[in-house]
C-alpha cells in the first residue's frame, strides 16, 4: 500500500518511476544486470546519462551556455565548492540569510571567504524575505548567493533577485522543477536530487560556462567544475543509479505537460492548504503571504502539546512524515512534484477532522 508522503526529503517520487524502475531492475535493457551493475563508461549508460541530460535541459529550457553537472556529495558539499570555484582567496561574498540552509550555506563559505551578509530576515523571526531596496550588497562581491525556497521555515523568494553583473547563485534543493525558471538569470543553480529529482546521492549544478576554470588552487579535482565538466560528469564514477532515475522523472515529468504544468498544479495543491489552515482557526502559518512556499507548508496546532497525537493518527490514514523539523517542532507539509492533488485534499480532510475532535 502506497501512503501519501509528505517529508520534506528524501521525498515521495512518482508511482509510475518506480514502477518502470522495478520492471526493469534485474535486466536493464537486456542487458542481464541492473543498471546498478553496468559501466558508467558503457555506451548504454553514457546514452541513458546524456539523455536524462537532455530532457532536463528541455524541460527548464536551459541556454546553451550552460553546463550542467550531475554530482555527489549533496547540496551540503556545494557550500564549499562554489566559494571554492567562485571566489578567489580573500574575495568578498554577498549571502541573503533568509533561514536555516541559507544559514548553513553562508557558514561554509565563511571558510573560504569574506561573507557579507546582504540581508538578513531575523527582524522578521525568519518569516518574510527582506525587501531587495533594503539589502547591503558588496560592490565588489563575487557572487551574490540565496535560497529562493527555505525548506524548513516554508519561506519563499516571490522574486528572482537582479544581482546585475554580479553572478547569481541559488540552492534551488527545495523549489527547482517546481515550475518553470529563467536560467539565464543565474550564473549557477544547484539543487539535492532528493526531493524533485530523484533519489539522493546526486546533486544538479547547472553552471554558466564563462564561470568555469576560476578554482582555486587546492580544490580537489571533482570538486573543480571546469575540470567535471571536461569529463561530463564522469572524472570519477557517478552515482549511476540516481541518475538513471532522475532521468525516469524527467521523463515523468514531460509527460505530465512539464514544468508549466507542475506549475498549475503545485499553485493548486499549495493554495489548497492554505485557504484551508487560514480559515481552519485551528492551524496556523506562520509566514507572510506573499513569502510562502509551494513546496514546504510548515503549520502549528491551536493546543499545545497534540503534535505527536497528529502525527500518529495521519499516519495511520496513510498520511505520513508530517512532523516539523527537528529544530522548530511544529507541523510541516511537503508537496513536492510527486504529491498529488487528492494527497493534499486527503490531508485538508484528516486536518479538519482532527481539529473538530480536539479543538
Ligand atoms: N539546501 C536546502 C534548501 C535543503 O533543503 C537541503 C536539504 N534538505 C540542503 C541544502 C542540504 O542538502 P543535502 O542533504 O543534499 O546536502
Amino acid at each position: 500500500m502506497r501512503v501519501y508522503n509528505f517529508s520534506a526529503g528524501p521525498a515521495m517520487l512518482p508511482l509510475p518511476v518506480l514502477e518502470r524502475a522495478r520492471s526493469e531492475l534485474t535486466d536493464w535493457q537486456g542487458s542481464g544486470m541492473s543498471v546498478m551493475e553496468v559501466s558508467h563508461r558503457g555506451k548504454a549508460f553514457v546514452e541513458t546519462a546524456r539523455r536524462a541530460e537532455a530532457t532536463l535541459r528541455e524541460l527548464l529550457a536551459v541556454p546553451a551556455n550552460y553546463r550542467v553537472l550531475f554530482l555527489a556529495g549533496g547540496a551540503t558539499l556545494q557550500f564549499s565548492a562554489i566559494p571554492m570555484n567562485l571566489a578567489p582567496p580573500g574575495a568578498t561574498v554577498d549571502y541573503v540569510h533568509t533561514g536555516a540552509w541559507s544559514k548553513k550555506a553562508l557558514g561554509e563559505a565563511g571558510r573560504y571567504a569574506r561573507v557579507n551578509v546582504a540581508a538578513d530576515a531575523k527582524d522578521s523571526g525568519y518569516f518574510a524575505i527582506p525587501p531587495e531596496a533594503s539589502w547591503r550588497r558588496d560592490p565588489s562581491a563575487a557572487y551574490l548567493h540565496y535560497t529562493p525556497n527555505e525548506t524548513i521555515g516554508g519561506v519563499e523568494f516571490p522574486f528572482i533577485p537582479d544581482s546585475g553583473s554580479v553572478p547569481l547563485v541559488a540552492d534551488c534543493s527545495s523549489t527547482i522543477l517546481s515550475r518553470p525558471l529563467d536560467v539565464a538569470r543565474f550564473g549557477l543553480i544547484y539543487a539535492g536530487a532528493q526531493k524533485n529529482i530523484g533519489p539522493s546521492g546526486l546533486t544538479l549544478v547547472i553552471v554558466r560556462e564563462d564561470l568555469l576554470g576560476r578554482a582555486r588552487d587546492g580544490t580537489p579535482s571533482v570538486l573543480d567544475y571546469r575540470a567535471v565538466a571536461a569529463e561530463g560528469s564522469m572524472l570519477n564514477t557517478p552515482p549511476t543509479f540516481a541518475w538513471y532515475l532522475a532521468g525516469l522523472v524527467f521523463d515523468w515529468l514531460k509527460g505530465e505537460g512539464g514544468l508549466a504544468a507542475m506549475e498549475r498544479r503545485n499553485r493548486e495543491k499549495a493554495e489548497t492548504l492554505y485557504r484551508y489552515i487560514d480559515a481552519s482557526g485551528f492551524y496556523s502559518n506562520p509566514v507572510a503571504p506573499a513569502c510562502r512556499s509551494w513546496m514546504n507548508v510548515p503549520f502549528r496546532l491551536a493546543v499545545a502539546g497534540l503534535e505527536q497525537r497528529f502525527a500518529e493518527e495521519a499516519a495511520r490514514e496513510g498520511l505520513t512524515n508530517l512532523e516539523g523539523h527537528r529544530s522548530v517542532g511544529g507541523m510541516r507539509a511537503s508537496l513536492y512534484n510527486a504529491m498529488p492533488l487528492e494527497g493534499v485534499r486527503a490531508l485538508v480532510g484528516f486536518m479538519s477532522e482532527f481539529a473538530r475532535r480536539n479543538g
